[in-house]
C-alpha cells in the first residue's frame, strides 16, 4: 500500500476560512496558569433548575427522537406566545416561526435562503466573527459597515453601502463586541430604509435577555426593528440567556415566505434542533432573569469606571462585552495589547478578530466581580503604560 500522505481536494469555500480568532485566543490562554479570563462569550451562571429539570424529563420520557423540522409543537407555541407578547401582535400575527439549532443555525439558514453567489450582505464593523464566514460559505460578500465612533448601526451609515447586489442588512443589538444598542427610532429608520430599498433586515437579537435599564424604552421594552415592521427577520437564541450555549437552541421569526425556505433548508441540514432540550423552552420564559441583568449592570459600571480617563469605551447598554480603544499614544495594536495583557495573566480578545482594524480589545465581563475587579485593575495599569510584569502582584 502506498504510505505517502494522501492529499485531498478541499473546497475554496472552506479554504478561505480561518479558525475563529476567539478560539485561538482561548487556546493561547489555556497555556496560562489560573488566568483571569475576560474572553469568554458565555454567561457565568448555571442553567436555571427549571430548565435542567424539563430537559432531563424530556430525555427520561423518551422524547429522544426527531421533532418536527420547525420544532416540537409545545416549544413552538411557547415561542410564538413569547414573540407576540414581546414584539407585539403587528409583528407576530403573520410571522412565520421556527426553532433553530442555536442562533448560528438560524443565521446560516437565513443567509442560505437569501443570498446567491456574488450577492452582498451588509454587516456591522466590528462584527460577530461568524458573520463574514457564513457569508463566505454562501459564496456571498459581507460588506462591512464601519460603526466608528459611536458604534450605532444607523440608516445613515448603511444607506451609502446599498448596491443592486445587496440582499440583506444584518443588525446585531445589543452588539457583540460592543454592547451598544441603538434606540427604537434609529432601528425604525433602518427598517424603513431596508424596506424602501427592497433588502431584508435580519436582526440578530441573541442578547435580548440582557438589555440594561438605560437601553429600554419608556414602557420598559427592548428596542427591536421588528416592533414596528413585520418584514424584519428576527433571530434569537436560548444559549446566552439561560447559560446553555451547548444546548444549541434558538428561533427565527419573520416573513413567512422566508421562514418557509429556512424550514426547508433546516430539514436537509440540521433536521431539527435537539428534541429533549426543546422540552425546556416553555420553562425558559418563566425564569426571572432580573438578578442576572442587575449583576451585569454592576459589572458594566465597573468596566466604565476602570477605563474612565484612560481609554474610550462606548457605553454598553446590553450583553456582557466592552469594546476598549487602545489609546494612540501607546502606539500598540489590539493584538499587541492583548499580548501584554497575557503577560499580566489576563485574557482578552484583540479587536482585529472583529474588524479589519486592530485598534481595540474586547473584554467579556461575564465573570465574577472579584475576578473582574482584579483583571480591570491590571488592564487599567497596562493601558496607562505600566510594564505588565509589574502589575501582576
Ligand atoms: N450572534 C452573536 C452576536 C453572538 O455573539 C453569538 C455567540 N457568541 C451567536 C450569534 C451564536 O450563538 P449560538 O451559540 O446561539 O449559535
Amino acid at each position: 500500500m502506498d504510505s505517502s500522505p494522501r492529499s485531498f481536494h478541499l473546497s475554496a469555500r472552506t479554504q478561505a476560512l480561518d479558525f475563529s480568532g476567539i478560539r485561538k485566543a482561548f487556546e493561547r490562554g489555556a497555556q496560562l496558569k489560573d488566568p483571569i479570563n475576560l474572553s469568554i462569550g458565555q454567561p457565568d451562571f448555571p442553567v436555571p433548575s427549571l430548565l435542567k429539570e424539563a430537559a432531563v424529563a424530556g430525555i427520561e420520557s423518551d422524547r429522544n427522537g426527531y421533532s418536527l423540522t420547525q420544532g416540537d409543537g409545545a416549544a413552538l407555541l411557547a415561542v410564538q406566545e413569547h414573540v407576540a407578547d414581546d414584539l407585539g401582535s403587528a409583528f407576530a400575527e403573520d410571522a412565520g416561526i421556527m426553532l433553530t439549532s442555536g442562533t448560528s443555525g438560524g443565521l446560516l439558514l437565513a443567509m442560505m435562503a437569501l443570498l446567491d453567489p456574488g450577492d452582498e450582505i451588509i454587516i456591522p464593523d466590528p462584527w460577530f466573527v461568524a458573520y463574514p464566514a457564513m457569508a463566505r460559505v454562501c459564496e456571498a460578500k459581507a460588506v462591512p459597515c464601519p460603526l466608528d465612533p459611536d458604534y450605532r448601526m444607523t440608516a445613515q451609515k448603511v444607506a451609502p453601502l446599498i448596491t443592486p447586489r445587496t440582499r440583506a442588512v444584518l443588525l446585531n443589538a445589543p452588539a457583540n463586541p460592543t454592547g451598544v444598542l441603538p434606540t427604537q427610532e434609529e432601528m425604525d429608520a433602518l427598517a424603513r430604509l431596508c424596506r424602501e430599498r427592497g433588502v431584508v433586515l435580519i436582526s440578530d437579537e441573541i442578547y435580548d435577555a440582557f438589555v440594561f435599564p438605560d437601553g429600554l424604552d419608556e414602557q420598559g421594552r427592548m428596542p427591536s426593528p421588528a416592533r414596528n415592521d413585520p418584514s424584519v427577520l428576527v433571530i434569537r437564541g436560548f444559549g446566552k440567556s439561560y447559560g446553555c450555549t451547548g444546548w444549541r437552541l434558538g428561533y427565527a421569526a419573520g416573513p413567512a415566505p422566508i421562514i418557509d425556505q429556512m424550514r426547508k433548508l433546516q430539514q436537509f441540514v440540521y433536521v431539527c434542533p435537539p428534541t429533549p432540550l426543546q422540552m425546556a423552552i416553555p420553562a425558559a420564559f418563566e425564569v426571572d432573569l432580573s438578578p442576572v441583568v442587575a449583576s451585569y449592570v454592576r459589572r458594566r459600571n465597573m468596566v466604565m469606571e476602570a477605563f474612565d480617563g484612560v481609554a474610550e469605551v462606548p457605553r454598553p447598554e446590553g450583553a456582557f462585552y466592552a469594546w476598549v480603544r487602545v489609546p494612540e499614544e501607546l502606539g500598540l495594536t489590539g493584538t499587541a495589547l492583548t499580548e501584554l495583557a497575557m503577560q499580566a495573566n489576563v485574557i482578552v480578545i484583540p479587536g482585529g478578530v472583529f474588524s479589519n482594524a486592530d485598534t481595540h480589545i474586547r473584554l467579556s465581563y461575564a465573570t465574577s466581580e472579584a475576578k473582574l475587579a482584579q483583571g480591570l485593575g491590571r488592564l487599567r495599569a497596562i493601558f496607562r503604560g505600566i510594564d505588565p510584569e509589574k502589575v501582576r502582584e
